[in-house]
């Protein structure tokens, strides 16, 4: 939703009727880049320059040449891009789109928790605020969370955060114990593991495949754990012809756009409900992408010293990727 302090749109005036062009001229006059994430609804995939997980947008936000970022994604990663390109405009298409796991680590909370370990680095996922990164030494994604724990000596005492399940996998992954903050999406919370099996009994040819994102007890069903690219990429390469997809289905659009012979189905949420779509991913839609770039709002600001001590962790991060 609009609000008050970024303009509400002028209810007087209609949108046009094929927003697909007139986004596309909008994209000429301001010289922007469209970045979205897999999570977003296909309409705005299908506009975008680049469709990507959080680590691949942060790469294409950090190299673009475009003067502004129309960022199709949630608050944390419109404000990465932000962080990254300190001289273009960052615009978001709704202020309101933010993400609970972010909202589960409060700065002010996660500060006195690492002055409780002052010896033990911080390597936090990039779906974090800026006052988190500002207070990490290393950013990760789901994509490298792992190459980037391999790289941290052996002695040295970790704290992760904000993802435990996320943090949880990395252990595994690594052998190495570490300090979870205990954070969580809502929508990786929400599968269930008992319908998980019911649907893999009812497809016994599907391959199930999860984000590390899910819980302990639905990634023990997956054969293959990964980023939301790595996902995609997988049921590319496979030579399985089905899949049950244990992540926000936002990425079913692209998988059946680059593989349409294939079968790739929803992992069930707890309810029968659409909990399993990222509630704050769906706020941006097409005609609200198409009022931010006609108004230019809402758009992401940072103070200088908040964005300079988030961009240090994220730089060593693209550096150890
Ligand atoms: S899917 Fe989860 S982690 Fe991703 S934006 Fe939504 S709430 Fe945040």
């Amino acid at each position: 939703m609009f609000t008050a302090a970024n303009l509400l749109p002028p209810t007087t005036q209609l949108p046009p009727t094929d927003l697909f062009a007139a986004i596309q001229i909008l994209k000429r006059e301001l010289n922007a880049v469209i970045l979205a994430h897999y999570y977003q609804e296909p309409d705005i995939q299908d506009v975008a320059d680049y469709i990507g997980d959080s680590l691949g947008l942060s790469q294409q936000a950090a190299t673009t040449p475009a003067a502004v970022i129309v960022f199709a994604g949630v608050h944390f990663m419109a404000e990465t891009a932000k962080i990254l390109n300190p001289g273009k405009r960052v615009l978001l298409p709704d202020l309101n789109a933010g993400c609970s796991l972010a909202d589960s680590c409060p700065a002010d909370a996660f500060a006195t928790f690492k002055a409780a370990h002052p010896d033990h680095l911080v390597i936090s996922y990039i779906n974090c605020t800026a006052e988190i990164k500002a207070m990490s030494d290393i950013i990760c994604t789901s994509a490298n969370a792992v190459k980037i724990v391999r790289q941290i000596p052996l002695a040295q005492p970790i704290i992760f955060a904000p993802d435990r399940n996320l943090g949880r996998y990395v252990m595994q992954q690594t052998g190495r114990e570490m300090l979870l903050w205990q954070g969580s999406c809502v929508v990786h919370e929400t599968f269930s593991e008992k319908k998980l099996v019911q649907l893999q009994m009812a497809h016994p040819t599907a391959t199930v495949i999860a984000h590390p994102e899910c819980e302990t007890a639905i990634l023990r069903h997956a054969s293959y754990i990964g980023s939301t690219t790595a996902l995609l990429q997988y049921c590319l390469q496979s030579s399985q012809q089905s899949f049950i997809v244990a992540t926000e289905p936002g990425i079913i659009h692209q998988m059946q756009k680059q593989a349409p012979h294939k079968q790739f189905i929803p992992a069930p949420p707890l309810n029968n409900c659409n909990c399993n779509e990222c509630p704050f991913m769906r706020l941006n839609t097409l005609e609200k992408l198409y009022w931010t770039m006609k108004l230019g709002i809402p758009e992401i600001t940072l103070a200088e010293p908040m964005r300079l001590a988030a961009l240090r962790p994220i730089q060593r991060m693209l550096a150890m990727s």
